[in-house]
């Protein structure tokens, strides 16, 4: 028998997580499909920026209780050995998504999110209804579907293919707890900064064919990251906690529709900024509020169209300039000519590296309204 809802989310990362929490919050059935299970560590930098943080407080979250690092310096470093130091204008905070995402969804089964460790293996509309299947044959039928199923799913129609692939570790090691650090290296670049429980997290970036002649992430850390004097000196002293290295591919920064088929697309299904941005969690959480505000309006004026067109618009407004920015910047760091020019005037600017920074962040996120 199908399970009736008012909203099925596709996806439990951060975005479908905030999603279903919001929603449910607002008094709607919502069903959440996630087919991993809780807690997972994922790969990712794990500093996400303060523009979320009254949201998520708004939403429940008790951030201070899951003790993250607070974040407010920022420090670039390339691979010729310069180094470049600049405040962070809102600065963030460090938290691993093993924790994070796990608080989020008890918070989303405490506010009444039905949560199933199910894979979608479809999602059809017909006659103004939604019917999602999972591989275990559920069905839920629903007015409306929210696709949180991140940057890479076999649903995404919108799937390309991508040079880029991304390994990160945990670490013991001496690293100021308010510092986030972003250093180039041949081919890619790496961040560095604490989580909680002075963990700190290495997170890095590389073009496949250059990680290709290496047979682990450590050979390859061990060989081309210490190239860069910064980094050197971290992973010679660092212990890692992972047995192995958490890696993925095909990291795709394509441009995609936030509306497509009537679903209403949130996080990196709608689109990931480069990860050198820092910003996509934040990102993530904002467009699942800019969701869960259309549909909280959808269900007073029943209107999809209108709905379809409010979601694009906001998401458009919120996030087109920023990817644009992620873009320039990431162009910048590839090139070692650009990169030693930026190195060279940023010293004599000093507002230039905050002022890159806000291009690819927003201001802070207005509180939920919870009827
Ligand atoms: C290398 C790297 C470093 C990064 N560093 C940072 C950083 O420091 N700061 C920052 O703000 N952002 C960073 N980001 C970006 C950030 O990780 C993402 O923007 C964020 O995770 C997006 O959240 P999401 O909810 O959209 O996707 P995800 O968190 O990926 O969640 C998607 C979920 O959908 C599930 N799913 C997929 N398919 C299905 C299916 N068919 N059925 C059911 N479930 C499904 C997956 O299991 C997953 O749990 C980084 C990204 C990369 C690649």
């Amino acid at each position: 028998m199908p399970v009736r809802s008012d909203i099925v989310v596709v996806g439990g990362g951060l975005a479908g997580l905030t999603a279903s929490i919001h929603l449910a919050r607002q008094g709607f059935q919502v069903d959440l499909l996630e087919k991993h299970s809780y807690p997972q560590h994922k790969v990712c930098g794990e500093y996400i920026s303060n523009e979320v943080r009254p949201y998520l407080e708004s939403l429940g979250l008790d951030i201070q209780s899951l003790h993250p690092s607070e974040i407010s310096r920022f420090l670039l470093t390339t691979h010729s050995g310069t180094q470049i130091k600049s405040p962070l204008p809102l600065g963030g905070f460090g938290i691993s998504r093993y924790r994070l995402d796990y608080a989020l969804y008890e918070l989303a089964r405490a506010a009444g999110v039905r949560v199933y460790q199910q894979q979608v293996s479809s999602i059809q509309f017909s006659s103004n209804e939604f019917s999602v299947l999972t591989t275990q044959e559920r069905e839920i039928q629903a007015p409306l579907v929210i696709a949180a199923y991140g940057k890479r799913s076999s649903l995404d129609t919108q799937l390309q293919q991508s040079p880029w692939m991304a390994i990160k570790s945990h670490y013991q090691a001496d690293f100021p707890s308010d510092l986030i650090s972003l250093s180039t290296f041949p081919g890619g670049y790496c961040g560095i900064s604490q989580v909680e429980e002075g963990i700190v997290n290495a997170c890095y970036l590389v073009k496949t064919e250059t990680f290709k002649p290496y047979r682990t992430a450590e050979e390859f850390t061990w060989e081309v990251l210490r190239k860069n004097p910064f980094l050197k000196s971290f992973f010679s002293k660092a212990i890692p906690l992972f047995e192995k290295a958490l890696a993925i591919s095909q990291i795709s920064f394509a441009a995609k529709p936030a509306v497509e088929n009537h679903i209403l697309r949130c996080g990196d299904t709608a689109g990931l900024i480069h990860p050198l941005c820092g910003n996509g969690m934040a990102m993530a959480i904002h467009s699942a509020k800019l969701a869960a505000e259309a549909i909280t309006n959808y269900y007073q004026h029943k209107n999809r169209s209108t709905l379809e067109n409010e979601y694009t618009k906001a998401w458009n407004r919120q996030f087109n300039l920023r990817l644009k920015a992620g873009r320039v910047v990431q162009r910048v760091l590839q090139q070692p000519s650009l990169t030693s020019a930026l190195v060279k005037v940023a010293p004599m600017v000093p507002g230039l590296i905050p002022l890159v920074i806000r291009q690819t962040h927003g201001p802070l996120i207005q509180p939920a309204y919870v009827a």
